[in-house]
């Protein structure tokens, strides 16, 4: 049977707090992201572009997949070589930044510039995520790059708005 969208869009949400990420830890980066293009950017403008990228049924299955991925590695339960590969975050997996870029993607080529920046510079929670990552048991490979990639197609979505 087939969930209803309702129930995945509430499931996803409480399953990224479950893994530490609150929805203005996100709305954080978007206005930061977009704060020096747009005079008086309101931050509710910036958690509304956040609600309107998880409502999306890409995003929801990146997060369905991606958080699973991080669990059962945290849980050594995957199999090898697999389960080295995701828990120690290898560089040369790649597969967490492929994963989201049908999330970058959702609102034109922007969202894919706005998450190699996040990316790179690691602003918020994505920093915490990846420290946390490193320095903890907790595996967040693909976690770091679902908050960027919803950041970054938030952000497209807040500057096209803005273009109208
Ligand atoms: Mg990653």
């Amino acid at each position: 049977m087939e969930p209803d969208s309702k129930t995945i869009h509430d499931h996803c949400i409480s399953l990224l707090q479950e893994r530490g990420v609150k929805i203005s830890d996100i709305t954080d980066i978007v206005y930061d992201l977009q704060a020096p293009y747009i005079e008086n950017l309101n931050r509710q403008v910036c958690e509304d572009a956040v609600y309107r990228v998880l409502a999306k049924r890409e995003v929801q299955n990146a997060v369905l997949t991606g958080v699973e991925l991080d669990k059962l590695a945290e849980q050594g339960k995957l199999s090898e070589p697999l389960e080295s590969l995701v828990n120690d975050d290898n560089p040369l997996f790649g597969i967490d930044e492929i994963l989201v870029l049908s999330i970058c993607n959702l609102y034109g080529s922007i969202g894919l510039t706005n998450f190699g920046y996040v990316d790179k510079t690691k602003p918020g929670i994505i920093g915490k995520l990846d420290r946390e990552g490193k320095e903890t048991d907790k595996c967040h490979t693909f976690l770091d790059d679902i908050i960027g990639a919803i950041a970054a197609a938030a952000a497209s979505s807040v500057a096209h708005n803005n273009a109208k």
